[in-house]
């Protein structure tokens, strides 16, 4: 199979075999390489957000369009690396939360499309969360409606085959 993106520990800490491994639902996605990303802006709190060129020049678009329908969309988060996808699950493991519970809502490191670099999520400053109420905002009503037009697809509807949660904030732009 390979060398794999998940580190030392990482698949005994979520008590998986590699048998358990092997059945995991998720395709595989590769990391983006440095050169490929471009910063897409930050967060809040100051962490940058990085993203494929292409990703960036389409998002750039489509948050243009929202504004001028009175929609402000914001990005929560996008590239992540392996090695962030891995400290991602180890912090919710330091901090005690059962791992088939993680395992719902993070995918293993090599297994996000946030990897790739064409994941982002997306929220607006009424609903900042990434909680399933999202579908809720007119933000959630504009993107289900207009993302389509710049490239952007929702990942993960509800009762999607990865075994993911519904994430209504989860979306990822597909290169031409
Ligand atoms: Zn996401």
């Amino acid at each position: 199979m390979g060398n794999t993106p998940i580190q030392d520990g990482l698949l005994q800490r979520l008590f998986l075999t590699p048998e358990a491994l092997a059945r995991y639902p998720a395709p595989k996605q590769d990391e983006a390489l440095p050169h490929q990303l471009i910063v897409l802006g930050e967060t809040k709190a100051g962490r940058v957000l990085q993203a494929t060129s292409d990703t960036v020049q389409h998002w750039t678009d489509m948050r243009r369009a929202a504004q001028q329908d009175g929609i402000q969309l914001e990005v929560r988060s996008a590239f992540r690396s392996y090695d962030y996808q891995h400290q991602l699950i180890a912090r919710k493991l330091d901090r005690g939360e059962p791992p088939n519970q993680i395992l719902q809502v993070v995918a293993l490191p090599g297994y996000s499309e946030h990897h790739t670099g064409y994941a982002l999520d997306i929220v607006t400053p009424d609903h900042p969360e990434l909680t399933e109420d999202f579908e809720l905002s007119a933000g959630f009503a504009w993107l289900s409606q207009s993302a389509h037009e710049f490239g952007f697809s929702l990942s993960y509807p509800r009762d999607n085959p990865w075994g993911f949660i519904y994430e209504p904030w989860h979306w990822c732009f597909k290169p031409a």
